[in-house]
């Protein structure tokens, strides 16, 4: 800078002694012929010119130190930013590595849980084995002896033919009764036990049969002692084979194993004389494409659980006269026809509770993100009936989304369920993820459902809700693209099943499935394994069905019913804007209304891409901030004929004074609705930015200017009108002297903006 001044002092330094030159040679040449005017006019100026030169001469050391002085500073202020600069960058980097540092935890964490569990099943084995080494021998033949009395005795009571069982007596006119046992039984208790079998067909009435019951005795040393007893399809072990199989499962399950291991065996075999464990058996008779045919559990219901060997479950989805279709869950290389599977008298149920809040789980329930065991207590079946008539409550509180073309043109209320539709890459989870991120601090609790998505998707949607913070309040249930169609099925239902817990408990719930044309899919492929006829596009005939039980659990409750809500957002991919196709119809059918989402206006750059004209709420409306209804009330019209004169426009340049007006405030309105991403905007700020543009307020401003005249807007406002934020929120209407007030404070920023 220094070097600066010194170089430009010098020019003019120079240009003056020029210029001096000149006007002494004006003099010697015209000095003498009369004009001594001009002459002492211009000695007089070049006096002044030298004095000035004279002085800048002087100053050149004053301007020099000066600019050393700017240098200093500019130097000090670079070394202050560069300081700065690297401590961000330090902290960047200590940010990074306590990401490091988390990952690392966290798969560490994983590692050992892995660990904990190989070891238990491990020791549980061993420890079984051992304990059925220890029960073999002879000084314990007595308490074996007990046992299998005992067994006898408790039969009585526990022996129960369900209805499928007795239907296939009937008509089979026989049934057979299996007893085994590790060592030969005495005449007399056999005789006991088939006199319990037949007394109780007698008393169902099943005398045919009983006629006709076919005994068979075996002995099975792998029982160790006891009786085992199966009777048509349903077994009564009490045996203490299965006695150790059951503490061995336990043991496998405990967390902390050592001083657990040792007190659920304990517990187990304490309860050596407990009752038997009566279950209903079946045999895989087919399996293929992750489908299997089950013959034997007569009474399996639709949707329940089955255990498979080595652990696999399975869902019932298909009842057939002597058989039943099901669905495997998991990985089923192992499966082969005549294994036997395991009744659990259970629908299938996910893990529910606030133990869930912030994690990351599968259809299932079960953890994907490292963070450790769930500790929940409570579970509740994926699918049950949604809420009666009686218990609903009509829509009447807002869901804000944070976006202002939604809160304005397609209001959400609490219980409601909105469509978002659109073609790929549209914005659609955009939108759904900024409605997460708004619902900070509003006590909603949001589960996010992705349906087939790529895993590196669903990482990142976390990623981003944990860093808006949202991850507090927020629970993600993924079964991803690579998953088998069941997983994909199921993850809706057991997103709403977790839902569902909240919401009875009188707490406002957001759910969004992402996406459900994704489960529809998967349901067709399923269908389609399990030979149902296909109908339109494939999908069988009750893909209606669906979407419409899964969207029906979406309500508003009566105090008296709990109390909460959910919220529902289902989203659906359309093909080509196709809002006519099977999937979406039915969707949109059962759903509350529609946010449809354009890929014309999405490449033009309106961000969210919303289709006003075909975008509706259907209740959303009286749940409404009145304020917001008082300013959006006639944007919808506006904005409609506005696109209707765009495109009209387009063909003629002689437009009137009123076209032309109505053109430029609906180009000013377009550009006010934009909004970034994960940019929310509180319900206020929105009534205040629609209303300056609805009053014609921001006419005068550039279209390039909007978004730099909302944003100064929004912040004038706060500070000259705090009270309105409260007013607005409260829900009432602004009077007449607030919109007054508005008009003027909006009047007095629009002055001075520039
Ligand atoms: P897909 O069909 O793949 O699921 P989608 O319809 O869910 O896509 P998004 O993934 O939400 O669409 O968005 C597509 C892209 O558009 C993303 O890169 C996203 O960042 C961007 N985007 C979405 N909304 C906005 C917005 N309001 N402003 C700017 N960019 C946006
Ligand atoms: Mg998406």
């Amino acid at each position: 800078m220094g070097g600066w001044n010194i170089f430009y002092g010098l020019i003019n330094f120079a240009i003056l002694a020029v210029a001096l030159f000149f006007i002494g040679k004006k003099i010697l040449i015209k000095g003498y012929q009369g004009h001594r005017d001009q002459i002492s006019d211009a000695l007089k100026q070049s006096e002044a010119s030298l004095e000035n030169a004279k002085k800048l001469r002087d100053e050149l050391p004053e301007t020099e130190a000066r600019g050393e002085a700017e240098r200093a500073e500019i130097l000090s202020t670079a070394e202050a930013a560069a300081a700065a600069g690297a401590r961000r960058a330090r902290e960047a980097d200590r940010e990074n590595a306590e990401e490091i540092a988390e990952e690392a935890e966290k798969s560490l964490r994983h590692e050992k849980l892995r660990i904990r569990r190989e070891l238990n099943e491990k020791a549980g084995e061993e420890i079984t084995a051992a304990a059925a080494e220890q029960l073999k021998r002879p000084e314990y033949a007595e308490k074996r002896a007990q046992l299998a009395e005992r067994f006898a005795h408790s039969l009585e009571q526990q022996l129960k033919l369900t209805p499928g069982e007795q239907m296939s007596i009937r008509s089979q006119g026989s049934v057979k009764l299996i007893i085994r046992s590790a060592e030969p039984l005495d005449e007399v208790l056999v005789e006991h036990l088939k006199e319990t079998v037949r007394d109780h067909l007698r008393a169902a009435g099943l005398t045919a049969g009983a006629a006709h019951l076919s005994v068979s005795t075996e002995i099975d040393e792998s029982l160790v002692g006891g009786i085992c007893l199966k009777l048509g399809d349903t077994v009564y072990d009490g045996s203490v084979a299965g006695l150790l199989q059951r503490a061995r499962n336990r043991i496998s399950h405990a967390e902390n194993a050592d001083t657990e291991l040792i007190e659920a065996l304990r517990q187990e075999l304490s309860g050596l004389d407990r009752e038997p464990d009566v279950y209903q058996t079946g045999t895989v008779i087919s399996v293929s494409d992750g489908i299997c045919r089950v013959s034997g559990v007569s009474d399996a219901m639709a949707g329940e659980l089955l255990e498979l060997e080595g652990g696999l479950r399975g869902m019932v989805m298909d009842l057939e006269k002597d058989n039943v279709g099901v669905v495997l869950l998991g990985n089923y290389d192992s499966i082969q026809e005549g294994q036997k599977v395991r009744r659990t008298g259970r629908i299938i149920e996910v893990p529910v509770g606030e133990e869930l809040i912030g994690r990351v789980v599968d259809a299932l329930g079960n953890p994907l993100d490292g963070a450790g065991e769930l500790h929940t207590t409570e579970t509740r079946p994926i699918e049950s009936p949604a809420p009666g008539v009686i218990s609903r409550k009509s829509v009447s509180v807002p869901m804000q989304t944070g976006i202002k073309a939604i809160d304005a043109l397609v209001p959400i209320g609490r219980g409601q369920r909105e469509l978002i539709i659109g073609d790929r890459q549209t914005g659609k989870t955009a939108i759904a993820l900024d409605t997460i991120i708004n619902q900070k601090g509003k006590d909603m609790i949001c589960i996010y459902v992705a349906i087939g998505q790529k895993e590196s998707t669903v990482a990142g949607v976390v990623k981003t809700l944990r860093e808006y913070g949202a991850m507090e309040y927020s629970i993600v249930v993924s079964a991803s693209a690579s998953e088998s169609a069941p997983m994909l099925y199921i993850a809706p239902y057991a997103g709403a099943a977790m839902g569902e817990y909240f919401m009875y408990k009188g707490r406002d719930v957001l759910i969004i499935y992402d996406d459900l044309s994704k489960q529809a899919v998967a349901y067709r492929e399923i269908s389609l394994l399990l030979h149902r006829p296909p109908g339109r596009e494939a999908f069988p005939g009750d893909v209606f069905y669906l979407h419409s039980r899964l969207l029906e659990r979406a309500a508003r409750l009566s105090p008296e019913a709990g109390g909460g809500s959910m919220t529902a957002l289902p989203i659906i991919e359309t093909q080509a804007g196709d809002i006519s196709a099977y999937i979406p119809t039915n969707v949109i059918s059962i759903t509350d209304g529609q946010i449809f989402l354009e890929t014309d206006l999405f490449n033009s750059g309106i961000r969210p891409a919303i289709n006003v004209g075909l975008s509706v709420s259907r209740v959303g409306g009286s749940a409404q901030l009145g304020a917001m209804k008082q300013v959006a009330g006639r944007l919808r019209m506006d904005l409609a004929q506005y696109r209707e004169l765009a495109a009209f426009a387009q063909f003629g340049s002689d437009l009137d004074k009123a076209t032309r007006q109505s053109l430029h405030r609906g180009d000013r309105m377009t550009e006010l609705l934009k909004q970034g991403q994960y940019q929310p905007m509180e319900a206020s700020d929105q009534v205040v930015a629609i209303f300056a543009a609805n009053e014609g307020f921001a006419d005068g401003v550039e279209l390039k200017d909007i978004a730099r005249y909302e944003k100064g807007l929004l912040s004038w406002v706060r500070e000259r009108f705090p009270s309105l934020h409260d007013v607005i929120m409260s829900g009432k209407k602004l009077d007449g002297e607030q919109l007054e007030k508005l008009r003027a404070v909006i009047g007095e920023y629009t002055e001075n903006f520039e």
